[in-house]
């Protein structure tokens, strides 16, 4: 007897589209057949006629439970399991709130009792912020946990990470198997243009843009990769915008560099303009929203394989919380001053359709959209093939997608609780009607079934 049957879908993986029907049992996939040919019994059958099965996406990148400057971001773990589940997400990915003179593994097993409560499988990346003797000495320690993947940013004081540290935790990373990636933008960029707009009284949404230029990013993202290539150490790139990043991976990969790269869904759909009015709060998020040609050049890279997933950033606030960092005048307005408010915007939800937009419109196939939400995910973060494919023996997580519904990416349709949308205009062709992890229905007929605390720590290995 099975737990589940999906029967009569258009099975879609990485590499192929095919009609089959899945069997499940025991949180596993058991069984992928022949329509119909599948003879025992089931507790659950779903139809799947005229939709797509595709496996579960996975979200590598995400800010739940994250305080920043006295507020915190609405979602907690389980709200962030019905947002990512209502998306077709089954696993997700945080980081260590590492603070210096810290152990990491600590910061990495305290994460990862918050993220406990989550209803979908978790994981966590671990954040250096330093490298004091004794962190080095926690590398091999967390590789060794199941957390391989690392992460520093190269701006941001207090959370920024010294560069002949850089150098010396990607040396020991190196050695025992593990991953650097990084939060590349330039601080001394970042600093300069701040202080010159805050000079010239350019303190308007529409600056920010300016205030991290195209050079913020590849000033970074071109040192991390001369890091790289002398230690020939392994190097990940979180959430690159522009096309000289872009092109700067691409020509390195091509010289043997063993550098791997994502990009979020806002910068392969929104532009600056966005941050151009009254709204413009809203949109703030690192690094900023490029121009139309970044976000051409995006597309292009992960149909190349230069870029290789796409996430989400997700970090939600309230317009109100946004907006508590700022000043007000004498007569009570707001005093609108990009350097202010909390970065970071949500999206976990809204991943899957974007990339279904894309889709729609020829701009990528349907197997690259799982490839870049569920497979490379996998891949690149050492969860494969237990999650990242449909394959027998693999992890039974599967989405159920209606290519008919239609799902405008509104904030009243959307499962944050926030007031706006960066996608109010935005309607998705194409949603997941059926989520499963690990043989459990998580999400069917517009309805969240999960439960709290039913995730599992997904131990990686790369
Ligand atoms: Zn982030």
């Amino acid at each position: 007897m099975l737990d589940m049957i999906i029967k009569n879908g258009t099975v879609v993986t990485a590499e192929s589209t095919f009609r089959a029907d899945i069997g499940v049992k025991d949180e596993k996939i058991a069984l992928i057949a022949a329509p119909g040919t599948i003879q025992e019994k089931a507790a659950k059958e779903i139809d799947a006629a005229g939709r797509y099965v595709m496996p579960g996406l996975i979200e590598p990148h995400m800010h739940v439970a994250a305080p920043f400057g006295g507020t915190i971001d609405v979602l907690d773990f389980y709200s962030a399991s019905k947002c990512g589940a209502f998306g077709g997400v089954t696993s997700f990915m945080d980081f260590s709130t590492t603070v210096r003179g810290m152990s990491v593994m600590q910061a990495v097993k305290e994460r990862l009792d918050e993220m406990s409560h989550a209803a979908l499988d978790y994981s966590v990346h671990a954040k250096f912020v330093e490298a004091n003797s004794k962190v080095i000495g926690e590398v091999k320690e967390l590789i060794d946990f199941g957390v391989p993947t690392f992460k520093m940013f190269t701006t941001y004081p207090g959370v920024m990470i010294e560069d002949t540290d850089i150098l010396r935790i990607m040396d020991e990373a190196r050695r025992c198997g593990g991953l650097c990636g990084f939060h590349a933008e330039s601080n001394p960029i970042a600093e300069f243009t701040r202080e010159k707009l805050a000079a010239e009284g350019k303190l308007d949404w529409k600056y920010f843009n300016e205030a991290k230029p195209n050079a913020c990013e590849a000033e970074a993202v071109q040192r991390i990769l001369t890091f790289a290539e002398y230690l020939d150490a392994p190097v990940y790139f979180y959430h690159l915008s522009t096309k000289e990043a872009v092109e700067m991976v691409r020509h390195a990969q091509a010289r043997g560099v063993k550098v791997q790269a994502e990009t979020c869904g806002h910068y392969l759909t929104l532009t600056k303009e966005k941050n151009d009015s009254p709204d413009g709060i809203n949109f703030l998020m690192s690094p900023p929203l490029r121009t139309d040609e970044d976000r051409m050049a995006l597309w292009g890279a992960l149909n190349d394989g230069t870029l290789s997933l796409v996430t989400s950033d997700n970090e939600a606030f309230t317009r109100e919380q946004k907006e508590s960092f700022l000043d007000r005048d004498e007569n009570g307005n707001l005093i609108v001053d990009f350097r202010k408010p909390v970065n970071g915007t949500p999206g976990i939800e809204e991943r899957f359709g974007l990339l279904m937009n894309a889709v729609n419109n020829g701009t990528i196939t349907l197997n690259k959209l799982v490839e870049v939400g569920s497979t490379n995910p996998a891949r690149v973060f050492g969860c494969y093939p237990q999650k990242g494919c449909l394959e027998v023996g693999s992890d039974a997580d599967i989405v159920v997608v209606d290519p008919e519904k239609v799902m405008p990416l509104t904030a009243e349709n959307m499962h944050y609780g926030l007031d706006y949308s960066l996608y109010e205009d935005v309607t998705s062709k194409g949603w997941p009607v059926v989520t499963i992890r690990r043989g459990e229905v998580l999400v069917e007929d517009g309805k969240f079934l999960g439960k709290e605390s039913t995730g599992r720590f997904l131990a990686r290995r790369l």
